[in-house]
């Protein structure tokens, strides 16, 4: 099949033309993000295959369908980024890749967790310069802090038996419980007791309506004074201002964050020479208890790989007619 595939980058072209060996689309690589001014390059593409921040609004699809775009093919698992009642009206189908490796992301939010603690990003400048004190980078152990961790799917059971490893007591809390966690001793409870009783909080719950500014100024009163928040989720399920008043109080000790409600325009690209315009990022960076990824946590090879055969798989079964399960409708996601 014809696939327009954009946001490419490097690594991307890399891991989906060795894959495609197997599957013989014919794969067109677009650098730009798929948006309104960019969406003209699908013309006579049946497929087009996005990222996490290609924008799917209701317009850009009515442009896609006019154009003989049949599929979205999404190569990432959120697709808070597409209009899914706009791609229902368009006869477009939109599939996804739900799962390639839980471990890629659970790992990185563990690595947010134990630099912050132990301040390795600035032990790692200090060493390089010839400062070899310890003052300022005293950490805590983490047996025995209480980690609670909201959205126990995929991602976040993996993050649980990691914290379980370490000696964490560990609470959660998601719209069902998840039997592994739950025989691993995780104790569910509501939001405002995993607020209050975690030390650590960590999030993995999808950005959905319900779900937007989860964590904002209500629910960073009901906090432990000093806490560590990891967001490796959406950008979204934070408010960046009251995260960042929340720092300038002392309220959050410790903020590690690989996605960003405004990354769109930021994320993915090398802005090093470049004066950067948002001015609640440029703050943000500034918190010497703060560590920003970003968009890395999926970053592995062996996520890469996964990504690659199952969107080109996904692909394959759209061409031959075959149902998928990988299918995102307004109807499943309502399940
Ligand atoms: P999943 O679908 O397996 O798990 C999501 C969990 O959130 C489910 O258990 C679900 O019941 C729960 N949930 C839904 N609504 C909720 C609510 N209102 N409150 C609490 N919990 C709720 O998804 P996953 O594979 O574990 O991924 C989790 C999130 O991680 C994705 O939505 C995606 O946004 C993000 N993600 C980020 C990266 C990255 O590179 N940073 C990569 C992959 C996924």
């Amino acid at each position: 099949m014809k696939v327009a595939v954009f946001s490419t980058k490097p690594y991307d072209r890399k891991f989906f033309q060795s894959k495609n060996e197997q599957f013989g689309h014919e794969l067109h690589f677009f650098e730009p993000r798929l948006t309104q001014e960019t969406v003209s390059l699908a013309k006579g593409f049946p497929a087009a295959c996005v990222f996490v921040n290609d924008r799917l609004d209701a317009e850009t699809i009515k442009i896609l369908a006019e154009s003989g775009t049949k599929l979205i093919a999404l190569r990432c698992a959120g697709f808070n980024n597409v209009d899914l009642e706009a791609a229902h009206q368009h006869g477009c189908t939109v599939l996804r890749v739900p799962a390639y490796s839980p471990y890629a992301v659970a790992e990185h939010t563990v690595a947010l967790i134990l630099a912050l603690n132990r301040k390795i990003h600035r032990a790692y400048a200090r060493v390089r310069e010839g400062n070899l004190a310890l003052d300022g980078l005293l950490g805590f152990d983490l047996h025995g802090q209480t980690v609670g961790i909201v959205g126990t799917g995929k991602i976040g059971a993996v993050v649980a038996k990691a914290m379980h490893g370490f000696g964490c007591p560990t609470l959660a809390h998601d719209v069902q419980k998840n039997p592994d966690c739950v025989n691993l001793g995780v104790r569910y409870v509501d939001l405002p007791e995993l607020f209050a009783e975690s030390d650590i909080i960590t999030l993995h719950c999808p950005l959905i309506p319900q779900t937007h500014h989860l964590i904002n100024r209500q629910a960073l009163s009901q906090m432990k004074e000093g806490v560590m928040l990891i967001n490796t989720s959406r950008g979204a399920l934070i408010d960046t201002r009251a995260v960042i008043d929340g720092l300038k109080s002392g309220k959050l000790g410790y903020l590690g964050l690989d996605v960003y409600e405004e990354e769109e325009n930021l994320f993915f690209e090398d802005l090093s020479r470049q004066v950067i315009q948002d001015d609640v990022f440029a703050r943000l960076v500034t918190f010497p208890n703060v560590i920003i990824t970003g968009h890395q946590a999926f970053f592995t090879r062996n996520a890469l790989e996964t990504i690659a055969e199952t969107t080109l798989d996904n692909i394959s079964k759209f061409e031959s007619d075959q149902s998928c399960e990988n299918e995102v409708t307004v109807e499943n996601i309502k399940k």
